[in-house]
């Protein structure tokens, strides 16, 4: 009887570390972007404002100010978001609120201690506050 019950115990921790793992992994994948290794590997990156496969030579549009320690990045989306063609709205991943032509994410890279580029998008200009 013993067995059983340390058995059940085992299986609720494991069934909480899980849960735990999927609410963690689902916010850090709206809120934190890596593009660096996936575009190095020739994967296709979603856009983050509107969804979009980035078909080969399409680019993200995004502004960089470069601080002491890290740097500001704006970005605006791609082209079936940004510009003059743009057919896609732009979502705030964040917020998921829709957002105007002109507005953009506002995030923040820095290299990690491995050396990889990190970017943290905090959300567009609404949700996250002007930097
Ligand atoms: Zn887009
Ligand atoms: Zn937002």
């Amino acid at each position: 009887m013993e067995i059983c019950i340390y058995a059940a115990a085992l299986f609720t921790i494991a069934v909480f570390f899980l849960i735990g793992i999927r609410i963690v992994s689902r916010k850090l994948s709206v809120s934190s972007v890596t593009p660096e290794p996936a575009a190095a590997s020739g994967k296709r990156i979603p856009c983050i404002l509107c969804g979009s496969v980035l078909a080969k030579g399409e680019k993200l549009y995004s502004k960089e100010t470069i601080r002491e320690k890290d740097s500001i990045i704006h970005m605006y989306g791609c082209p079936h978001c940004h510009g003059d063609r743009s057919t896609e709205k732009k979502i705030c991943p964040v917020c998921r609120k829709p957002m105007s032509s002109d507005e953009y994410l506002i995030g923040r890279m820095w290299l990690k201690k491995n050396g990889r580029k990190h970017l943290h998008m905090s959300g567009c200009v609404r949700c996250a506050g002007k930097i």
